[in-house]
């Protein structure tokens, strides 16, 4: 089964989804815009999709951005975000690992006369003139809606393994997957943990855990990434279950698509790591030069109520039907996700 869909999505090479390198269209700039990845581990999207998505955008735009990565340690980020203003960016975009060391580094970059932007994660009673990112709730939502679709109507035990307890988009995609999940009252939540720092290895304890206190008896796993995704499959095949119960992840990594060709992840989320980051260089860019860039609209800031304006963009389900789409859209190439035994 698995291997029919696989050969339906890797059968023919035709991606050529590669997509950005029109190159630079001359743009002047001043200054140069710093860019703070949160780590290595949580996700690969930081430094397998974002960064390169980020040196095309400013490429592009013909600014200079410098990107570095705090590699999970928020002392990191702050000296890097330090050093960072004293060599004079002008513009700082962060993706905090906790919203009080973001606050912190957004309150000493306005004392320097640094504007900043909360890149994908909202920092609480931060001060970030823009955040750019995408509708987190809905990513949660697609995440409740796929695991339902995989589930059908029988009754069904739920765990979910939630990102990390600091990052504020966990929170919102819990809420996205509970709004959709809850009120099918055929799901029973027989297990509900956080994965502290979206820890893959520790996923994978808390998973078994909370699949040996349901006495395992459960059906259904609402993983709030690829990476914890991933934990719980890895627990499940060594249970023999893999394939059988249905996961959830995010990011469409090339672990998580290979995870739905071979039938043991139900779906992921796609968001376009180049759509991110040219959102993102519009509005460093707006910032350097005193300019406006148009926003989506204003989320608000639920610890401090504060309306932050944003960009927010629209990400999309994949299922073993439409993995194409991530390749066409150059989110993944085909030969890294073809490669292997499809
Ligand atoms: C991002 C996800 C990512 C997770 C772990 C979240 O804030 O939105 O895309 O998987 O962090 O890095």
């Amino acid at each position: 089964l698995g291997l029919a869909l696989s050969l339906a999505a890797c059968g023919e090479d035709d991606s050529n989804g590669s997509g950005s390198d029109t190159g630079g269209d001359g743009g002047d700039v001043q200054g140069k815009i710093g860019v703070i990845l949160p780590d290595t581990e949580s996700s690969v999207r930081w430094e397998s999709a974002d960064r390169p998505a980020i040196q095309a955008a400013c490429d592009e735009a013909g600014v200079e951005c410098d990107i570095q990565n705090a590699e999970g340690d928020a002392e990191r980020m702050t000296q890097i975000a330090d050093t960072m203003i004293g060599d004079g960016v002008t513009v700082l975009a962060i993706v905090n690992l906790d919203s009080a060391s973001g606050a912190a580094i957004q309150e000493k970059a306005a004392s320097a006369g640094v504007a900043t932007i909360d890149y994908d994660r909202l920092t609480l009673g931060g001060s970030a003139e823009y955040y750019v990112s995408f509708d987190n709730v809905k990513v949660g939502e697609l995440q409740g809606q796929g695991l339902a679709d995989c589930l059908g109507d029988k009754p069904a035990n739920i765990v979910y393994l939630n990102g990390s307890p600091t990052d504020n988009n966990a929170t919102l995609f819990a809420e996205g997957a509970h709004s959709v999940l809850d009120p099918m009252t055929q799901y029973k939540v027989v297990g509900e943990q956080a994965v502290p720092d979206w820890d893959n290895e520790e996923a994978a304890v808390i998973f078994e855990q909370l699949y040996t206190a349901a006495g395992g008896k459960v059906d259904g796993v609402l993983a709030a990434n690829d990476g914890l995704g991933g934990a719980a499959i890895s627990i499940l095949e060594g249970k023999g279950q893999a394939g059988k119960v249905p996961v959830t992840g995010q990011d469409a990594t090339v672990e998580g698509l290979q995870n739905i060709l071979a039938g043991t992840q139900c779906m992921t989320v796609y968001k376009s790591a180049t759509q991110e980051a040219n959102a993102l260089a519009e509005v460093a860019i707006a910032l350097a030069t005193g300019g406006e860039a148009e926003t989506t609209g204003t989320t608000a800031d639920s610890e401090s109520g504060r309306e932050v304006p944003s960009i927010l963009l629209e990400p999309q389900s994949i299922t073993a039907e439409n993995v194409g789409d991530v390749i066409a859209d150059g989110g993944q190439t085909y030969e890294d996700v073809c490669a292997g035994e499809y």
